[in-house]
């Protein structure tokens, strides 16, 4: 598991990376910005500091469910990694003892997601800060980094907004997407949502991720060239939304 968080007005971050046994990886990254010298922790190093910290640690089996054994298992099959919403080539045909290959949990798989979860938010001051935390993605080679816990690519924060992303870490990563954003925003003065339309159709390769994102002003905004992404949105005045496929 990894995660990274970032508060933007006052630029702090923290991010961690390769945990097996800490039971929630953003709070570790919120001690990593807040009570370590450093921007970013992994592996042993970022268990250690859990340790001494006295967070919550669990076994590892703690994360093994039926639903992720029988989701590696199809793409272990299918010689394939999967990330959010998509139906991997092969799969169709592929055989499995773990109920259909195209449902799991009673939902399509083209609908599975699987366990990153982003968060931005904006106070009444204007202040924005962004997380992200995921497992990374399914049947991913052993010490893969993704883009959730880089600070840049699948976190942002800054005087003008917070992003966070989900999809296809590498593609995110090429396109340091959620920097991206904030940065069109500074230098061709683009607002919300026009910047977010502008990252993923000038910064994204086609069909491959998606992000979340608020700005100083409050405004919320969110885009994807994946099939869907499932988001909510929840203000101080007791608005609330969720969606899955676009608006
Ligand atoms: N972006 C994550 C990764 O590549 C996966 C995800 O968002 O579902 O690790």
């Amino acid at each position: 598991m990894e995660a990274s968080i970032m508060d933007g007005p006052q630029r702090r971050c923290g991010a961690v990376s390769g945990l097996t046994t800490v039971k929630n990886p953003i709070s570790l990254a919120r001690l990593v910005m807040d009570k370590s010298p450093h921007s970013y922790l992994a592996f042993s190093g970022a268990e250690d500091f859990a340790r001494q910290q006295v967070f919550e640690l669990v076994e590892n089996e703690y994360f093994i469910t039926e639903e992720n054994v029988g989701m590696l298992k199809l793409a272990k099959e299918a010689n394939t990694i999967l990330f959010d919403y998509r139906i991997p080539l092969g799969m169709e045909s592929c055989s499995s003892g773990v109920e259909s290959p195209l449902h799991m949990n009673g939902l399509p798989i083209s609908v599975y997601a699987p366990e990153t979860v982003g968060c931005v938010v904006v106070d009444n001051q204007g202040r924005c800060a962004a997380a992200t935390s995921t497992g990374g993605l399914m049947n991913k080679m052993t010490g893969r980094i993704g883009d959730s816990p880089l600070i840049g690519a699948g976190t942002y924060a800054g005087d003008l907004c917070g992003v966070s992303c989900t999809g296809e870490g590498e593609a995110i990563i090429r396109g340091t997407l959620a920097r991206e954003v904030a940065a069109v925003m500074e230098y061709k003065g683009l607002g919300l949502q026009e910047a977010v339309d502008f990252v993923i159709k000038e910064r994204l390769d086609d069909g491959k991720a998606g992000l979340i994102a608020v700005s100083n002003k409050g405004e919320v905004a969110c885009g994807f060239n994946c099939t869907g992404m499932f988001r909510g949105c929840a203000t101080e005045d007791g608005f609330m939304e969720v969606g899955i496929w676009e608006q």
